[in-house]
């Protein structure tokens, strides 16, 4: 559609083209409402790959947008164990292309400043909505009291490599076994200087993938060493002239901040959703899932006239966030083989449980009954250290809330 610059007052103004507002653009849109879309790319197209629980996934996710599904996944911790529930990844361009923005205004700019109602573009120009969404991600985030999540993948089939593990067909979530485990292994994920990685193997639209990944640290695990240790676990050796230009011969590098806003709730401006607006689930740094459900909760509110903010954030919902951020808190003072301990003891709790702490938005009850659960598993020491860690955890939590 073409793009006014001003002109009437639209329903909803979203900022950002990411996942997070490009499905909040697409279901305001399907629910009737005038949306119009923000982004200085519009139209790029996504690289990155997604997944996510199949519970997570709304009803209306298009089935042609999942490029692969599987019925159960594994971890390693560091004993294989079978989690009896559905995971999902997505074919990245179908996805984008299943989020029609046919009926959506789209005007390809950049945003430099946002009110509660107005987006005022690079060129100066300004637009006037009942509500503004910022869904603007966090590649512009760069603090550095904030964990980190890093991570790079290779595509195993494009480096002739095996999946690097043994289940080649199996979504493999966590894979916390030392990547070096012959008889000359001198350094690994696990053992050499800095913060613990794992392993993240799933099949992708473009083949295997084989991601080495650090859940989160302070300060964060640098790309070059997750890139060794990827290349460790897949048994390749140094990378050529060429792929050394291309990141080490990398296909996927992530890096992002885990929480860029510790109360994403706070404010009278635009409202803020996706990765920037606390919707990435501070204990996974999955946000994907929880964007695409988000949208129909701020749609529902916009086209009911109440108030999206409040309609996102419930009282239990900020809990829920405070208490995952409490979490994650813990996670990063942990040492490498505690923090195996602790997914030990994470992975070895219900299902539902599990649920309860990675994916429910709103279900604060749910995630402290699956931390006192985690918890009650953990072997004494782990205890202990969790509950020193957690201590510090709480005072950095206090201080992020009142800042
Ligand atoms: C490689 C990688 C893999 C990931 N895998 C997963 C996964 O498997 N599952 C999962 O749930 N999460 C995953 N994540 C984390 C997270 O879900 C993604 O980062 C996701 O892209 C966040 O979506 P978003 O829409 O909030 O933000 P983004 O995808 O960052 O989108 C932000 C958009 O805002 C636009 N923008 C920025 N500034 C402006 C401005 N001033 N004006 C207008 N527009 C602007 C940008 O151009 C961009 O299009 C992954 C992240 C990475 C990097």
């Amino acid at each position: 559609m073409t793009a006014p610059v001003e002109g009437p007052a639209t329903d909803i103004i979203v900022v950002g083209a990411g996942p997070a507002g490009r499905s909040l653009a697409y279901r305001a849109a399907a629910a009737g409402l005038r949306a119009t879309l923000v982004d200085p790319a519009p139209h790029r197209v996504w690289r990155q790959t997604f997944g996510m629980y199949a519970d997570d996934a709304p009803a209306w996710l298009e089935p042609g947008a999942v490029a692969a599904r599987t019925a159960e996944f594994c971890v390693f911790t560091p004993q294989r164990r079978a989690v009896d529930r559905e995971y999902l990844v997505l074919d990245s361009e179908r996805f984008q292309q299943s989020l029609s923005l046919s009926e959506v205004t789209v005007v390809a700019s950049s945003a430099t400043a946002l009110t509660a109602t107005s987006v005022t573009l690079a060129d100066g120009s300004v637009l006037a909505g009942r509500h503004v969404v910022d869904a603007r991600g966090t590649a512009g985030h760069r603090r550095a009291d904030t964990p980190r999540q890093t991570a790079v993948g290779i595509l195993a089939g494009r480096v002739g490599a095996t999946d690097g593990g043994d289940d080649p067909d199996t979504t493999v979530l966590m894979d916390w076994r030392p990547a070096d485990t012959g008889p000359n292994a001198v350094s690994s994920n696990l053992t050499s200087s800095g913060p613990a990685s794992f392993s993240y193997r799933i099949d992708t639209a473009r083949g295997r993938l084989v991601e080495e990944t650090c859940l989160a640290a302070r300060p964060p695990l640098g790309i070059a060493e997750l890139a060794r240790r990827a290349r460790l676990r897949l048994r390749l050796s140094a990378p050529t002239g060429d792929e050394e230009v291309q990141h080490g011969g990398m296909d996927e590098i992530v890096d992002f901040p885990m929480y860029p806003n510790a109360r994403p709730w706070r404010g009278d401006g635009a409202l803020a959703i996706g990765a920037v607006g606390g919707l990435m689930n501070p204990a996974t740094g999955y946000s994907v899932a929880q964007s695409l459900r988000a949208a129909d909760l701020v749609v529902e509110a916009v086209a009911g006239r109440r108030d999206p903010r409040a309609a996102l954030w419930p009282r239990a919902a900020r809990i829920a966030f405070t208490l995952r951020l409490l979490g994650l808190l813990v996670l990063i003072r942990l040492r490498p083989a505690e923090l195996v301990g602790f997914f030990d003891a994470f992975f070895g709790v219900p299902v539902p449980l599990q649920r309860a702490y990675v994916s429910s938005h709103a279900d604060a009850p749910g995630v402290l009954r699956a931390m006192a659960a985690v918890f009650r598993r953990s072997p004494p020491r782990l205890k202990a250290r969790v509950a020193v860690a957690s201590a510090r955890a709480a005072v950095e939590v206090v201080r992020l809330m009142v800042v």
